[in-house]
């Protein structure tokens, strides 16, 4: 309640924004009223100097002087400076000289005048009203002189300025209303002047309600003591002689008081209500600046780390790029990544992950003050700054990271690259920084790596085939190899799974390791994916219609197909278009997709297998958490990855390990294939350990189909019964 009625009354504590546009309205309306008042005070004395002299009242100048011309021109000065000051206040900084001057010259006549008529003073032949009078005049010229002194010398804003001439200005509106009306009153004529100046100050300017109720209380009192007063005096003063004390009323009727008091309520009704309509608007506009503000500040901040996000580096390193002052030859792009987070991430829960992204956004921006830092995506971060002294720098902060003691190993590795004289694109020079990052992801003992001219080479070829995956598809480079998968019980084959070559026209041959990762790094691996669905449905359709040998193919597909395409119903459809059935299609998830427990990737394999086709795990055992991943999802066959074969003689441990692998894939219903048999003795011990499958250089590497038909042809290879056509 007690709030309530604070905020009611305007004793409410208000924002600073709120504040403003209080001062800023009051200031709008403040030109408006002087502009007002200027005008009407030069009609007076234009008007008042023709009565003089027309009326051949010369006689009376310095009596019309103390009623009149004093008011008018102390208004009219008033009227000047308070729009000096509102102009200043909304627009712009400069002084007006001239017209500060001209106010200093008037007030200071003003003030002359006045000191003139103190001097005179004599109780017996003036009211003390008039003394008062005197001293009121006198008083507000002084202070429009000083601030007049004020503007001219500081050319600034100040908002206590503004208010304080605001104030006197109205002070001396309200003053000048009750002077002339009263003075009017007595001879029977209208107040419609006091009328005006309250509604002036009160309706255009924002009072808060308790002080538009102490301005308007006082000033009707004021008016009321005025011809109230002066009717029972109704005598002496300086009105003598000037007024016909006939026509004077005598004692204020009811009537009179009623309207007052009306008049009075009505204009405080409207002060309440223009205040309260006004602190709506601006709290309004605050919210909607605070929105505004938000906005604009995530716009180039990034939410989690607080550090700047690419917008911002983007558009920060194109101007400095562009300046002609940025000296090209010692400035640097780095390129941070945080080695191993995807593992403390799935270890420790997102919360501490992210704490450790803040962290190491804080540190990078810290030990880079006054460079230009950036979260690029995840935990990735790049820094655009002083090729001098950035070594030592990034050295500091890996040992850092690098002696961070957790049970996780986390590494912080730096790719660097400087741009060329002729360079301007920030992107680029950010793509070439995380390139010289990426190539030594897996040194362990580097991290920071310069882009150089080997690295050019390679990054062009990443570029060229980002540029040309479309192309590739469209004109058939994408083929697809074959490698057989056999039986352990037999040796004949019983799969075969599809990899993917480039034949490339400039490049020749290339491998998977060239674009794969690539493609998964620009968001384009599905294009490959879905054209090798397409070749495997179509190749079978082929062998179908020609009773070729064919096997079932195990397609590998990247986590980002499920992501990127609908990869379930491009397989559905180019198996429904070639007439392939499920059973000649599996598919490979490699292990390290599977951990990041989204939900879509468990939901698209549960639409496989309701589907009719076969998941299998691949690379089981190269990541960390190979364990969790079968305990969440469901496979049919467990891909051993081929790291378990490698040092298979000489490591005593690889055989219990398989030993135990194939248990427990048997345990869980699974298959187990083991990747990578290159010689016969591993091979018998996966027989003799009961691997069902196996697939490595011993029997094939991985050809194109005509090539193993022809070999089957020969007898070097056999295939299963049940697929020979
Ligand atoms: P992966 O799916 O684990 O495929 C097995 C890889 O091991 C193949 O390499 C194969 O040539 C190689 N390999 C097979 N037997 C042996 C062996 O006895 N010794 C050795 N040293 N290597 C053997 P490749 O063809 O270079 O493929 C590499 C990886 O590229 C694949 O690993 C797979 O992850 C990815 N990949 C290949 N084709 C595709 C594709 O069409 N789509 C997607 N998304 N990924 C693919
Ligand atoms: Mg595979
Ligand atoms: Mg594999």
């Amino acid at each position: 309640m007690g709030t309530r009625l604070k905020s009611w009354l305007g004793l409410d504590k208000q924002s600073d924004y709120v504040r403003e546009y209080f001062y800023k309205t009051n200031m709008r309306a403040s030109i408006y009223m002087s502009v007002v008042v200027i005008v009407l005070e030069l009609w007076m004395i234009i008007r008042m100097t023709r009565t003089i002299i027309e009326g051949n009242l010369q006689a009376q100048f310095w009596h019309l002087t103390e009623k009149y011309y004093s008011n008018y021109f102390l208004l009219l000065s008033s009227g000047i400076l308070m729009l000096l000051f509102a102009v200043r206040a909304l627009y712009d900084h400069r002084k007006c000289r001239f017209a500060a001057i001209a106010v200093i010259i008037m007030s200071a006549a003003v003030c002359l005048f006045e000191v003139k008529m103190l001097k005179e003073y004599s109780p017996q032949t003036k009211t003390f009203s008039d003394l008062q009078n005197y001293i009121i005049l006198m008083l507000a010229a002084v202070s429009m002189i000083v601030f007049s002194v004020l503007l001219l010398t500081n050319g600034e804003d100040k908002k206590w300025e503004s208010l304080s001439v605001m104030y006197i200005f109205s002070f001396e509106c309200i003053n000048f209303g009750i002077i002339i009306s009263a003075n009017s009153f007595y001879t029977g004529g209208q107040i419609l002047t006091f009328l005006t100046m309250e509604l002036f100050v009160i309706c255009l300017l924002v009072w808060r309600p308790y002080m538009g109720f102490l301005v308007l209380t006082a000033s009707y009192l004021l008016f009321y003591y005025k011809i109230n007063g002066m009717i029972d005096l109704n005598t002496v003063g300086s009105f003598k002689g000037v007024i016909d004390f006939s026509t004077v009323k005598t004692g204020l009727g009811d009537g009179i008081k009623i309207n007052g008091f009306t008049m009075w309520l009505s204009t405080l009704m409207f002060c309440i209500s223009n205040y309260n309509k006004t602190k709506s608007q601006a709290i309004k506009d605050e919210d909607l600046e605070q929105v505004n503000s938000y906005l604009s500040k995530i716009s180039v901040e990034d939410e989690l780390t607080g550090i700047h996000n690419m917008v911002y580096f983007r558009s920060e390193a194109d101007k400095l790029m562009g300046y002609v002052t940025t000296d090209r030859k010692n400035i640097v792009f780095l390129f941070f990544d945080i080695i191993n987070f995807k593992y403390y991430n799935e270890k420790y829960g997102f919360h501490e992950g992210n704490s450790l992204l803040k962290s190491v956004a804080g540190m990078i921006d810290e030990r880079f003050k006054g460079s230009l830092v950036s979260r690029f995506s995840d935990d990735h971060f790049v820094v655009l700054t002083k090729y001098e002294g950035s070594a030592e720098i990034i050295a500091d902060m890996c040992e850092k990271i690098h002696n961070f003691e957790r049970e996780v190993h986390l590494e912080l590795k730096c790719g660097a690259y400087r741009p060329a004289d002729n360079e301007s694109d920030p992107s680029l020079a950010c793509d070439r920084a995380r390139f010289a990052c990426n190539s030594i992801k897996k040194h362990y003992e580097l991290n920071y790596r310069l882009y150089d001219k080997a690295l050019e080479e390679k990054f062009r070829l990443k570029q060229y085939i980002v540029n040309n995956i479309d192309n590739a598809v469209e004109n058939g480079y994408i083929r697809v190899f074959y490698q057989p998968i056999v039986s352990t019980k037999d040796k004949t084959i019983v799969g075969l799974e599809a990899l993917a070559r480039w034949q490339d026209p400039i490049y020749g041959l290339l491998p998977p390791g060239a674009f794969i990762e690539v493609l998964e790094e620009y968001r384009q691996i599905h294009k490959l994916d879905c054209c090798i669905i397409r070749e495997v449905c179509r190749e079978y359709r082929r062998a179908a219609d020609n009773h070729l040998p064919f096997a079932p193919v195990s397609i590998n597909f990247s986590r980002l197909d499920f992501e990127l395409c609908d990869i379930v119903s491009e397989l559905k459809g180019y198996a429904s278009e070639y007439g392939t059935p499920q059973d000649y299609i599996d598919v490979e998830i490699t292990e390290s997709a599977l951990t990041d427990q989204q939900d879509y990737l468990k939901n698209a394999m549960r639409v496989l297998e309701q589907s009719g086709y076969k998941v299998w795990l691949d690379d089981f055992g190269s990541g960390y958490s190979s364990l969790n991943v079968l305990k969440d999802y469901h496979f049919d066959v467990l891909k051993i990855d081929m790291k378990f074969l490698s040092d298979f003689s000489n490591n005593d441990k690889s055989k219990p390990i398989l030993n135990n692998i194939v248990d427990l894939t048997r345990q869980l219903d699974m298959l187990s294939l083991t990747e990578g048999v290159e010689d016969t003795e591993q091979f018998e011990f996966l027989r003799s350990i009961g691997c069902e499958r196996a697939q490595g250089y011993l029997f094939s590497k991985p050809v194109p189909i005509d090539e193993l038909r022809e070999r089957i042809y020969k007898g070097e290879l056999r295939i299963n019964e049940a697929y020979m056509k």
